[in-house]
């Protein structure tokens, strides 16, 4: 079988050079006479790795001095309970704004810790759009304020970040994570889940403001503890090695072929507008996303048929465009554009779906 299109939200495609890449140095890293993943941690080929992989992230994201980036494992979901653990200490509340399933999954792990204020929800609209915010919604003496940046299963984001004044903006950005420029100075702490845009799963990056690092709760087990991993620099105890690895190759990647945020931006825009422009046109298939806060690397559409929906799905098998399929939760079908999706793919996708249009009119 040739290479597919792969429309999976995650884990997700890798960019082919990538892939090349990593066969090439597979049984012998640049000479060293073993594979990346047997090496040690701790000898100096690898920490080169580890330190051009850090370098590499804070050129492409801009990511200031002033920020600490931490390699670290147990997902975005680990971060759940991490982020209150360590950042909830003051006044010992946060406010959370709900936006699907990861953003309540989050509310939940934190109201474990502290009160975790539900400032705004768009659960009653089944998460179709980003809920509007009132000037006076937030908290003033909030420790921080969570939101998920991309919701991966509806197809939204926040096209504008909220204003929380001196409060500082925590967000999940597990799958809008380097598909375009973000103002890092914006946040106090950006997590993301490595399996969607940067590197096979196993690696959870954390960007975090570094006057934000201060005394964890008293019962936070040491791999919990922000300060722990930033003074032995993510090496506290053995890194994801290989995933680093594969997020260095990456990130080389979308700064030398790619020409960086900016360039990708525009290319997924251009992806996205192609299967929104068909989907807005369709007589059979929409997307399911307030227009206003539409995504442009998660797209969830549907027939309006759940027969239909399932015979489209089907046709899987033959036409090399896989993993469709919408979040167990919504149902229908869902296409997740970032940045190793080729503008190809997103064209043979439009063009299978006019095809299947055509048939059932
Ligand atoms: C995938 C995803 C998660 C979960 O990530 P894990 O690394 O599997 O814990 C959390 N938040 C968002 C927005 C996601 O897309």
């Amino acid at each position: 079988m040739p290479r597919v299109y792969n429309f999976s939200a995650g884990p997700s495609m890798l960019p082919e050079p990538v892939l090349r890449r990593a066969a090439q140095e597979m049984l012998n890293y640049k000479g060293s006479g073993q594979s990346v993943m047997e090496m040690s941690h701790r000898s100096p080929v690898y920490q080169d790795i580890l330190e051009t992989t850090e370098a590499l992230l804070r050129e492409v994201m801009q990511i200031p001095d002033s920020y600490h980036v931490l390699f670290l494992q147990g997902g975005a979901s680990s971060q759940f309970a991490m982020v209150p653990m360590n950042l909830m200490t003051q006044n010992k509340k946060a406010d959370y704004i709900l936006t699907g399933q990861w953003a309540e999954k989050a509310q939940k792990e934190a109201a474990r810790y502290g009160e975790a204020k539900i400032i705004a929800s768009s659960r009653e609209k089944q998460y179709a759009c980003i809920p509007d915010l009132a000037a006076g919604s937030f908290s003033p003496d909030a420790d921080y304020c969570h939101i998920c940046l991309n919701n991966t299963i509806y197809g939204t984001r926040f096209s504008r970040l909220p204003s929380t004044g001196d409060v500082p903006l925590v967000a999940d950005i597990s799958s809008c994570i380097l598909s375009a420029p973000l103002d890092v100075s914006s946040f106090g702490l950006l997590y993301a889940g490595a399996q969607k845009n940067l590197a096979p799963a196993g690696l959870t990056v954390v960007i975090l403001r570094k006057d934000l690092v201060g005394q964890p709760m008293e019962q936070t087990p040491t791999m919990f503890q922000y300060h722990i991993h930033i003074k032995n620099h993510s090496m506290y105890n053995t890194p994801p090695c290989y995933c680093i690895y594969i997020a260095m190759l990456v990130l080389k990647w979308l700064k030398e072929d790619m020409g960086g945020l900016a360039s990708i931006e525009r290319i997924n825009r251009k992806k996205a507008s192609l299967l929104y422009d068909f989907l807005d046109q369709s007589s059979l298939f929409h997307g399911t996303a307030c227009k206003q806060d539409r995504s442009f690397t998660n797209i969830p559409f549907v027939t309006g048929s759940q027969v239909l929906d399932a015979e489209f799905l089907e046709s899987e098998e033959h036409t090399g465009l896989i993993n469709l399929k919408g979040h167990r939760s919504v149902g229908g079908m869902r296409a997740s554009l970032y940045n190793a999706m080729p503008e190809q793919g997103v064209a043979a996708l439009v063009e299978h779906m006019d095809q299947f249009e055509r048939k059932h009119r």
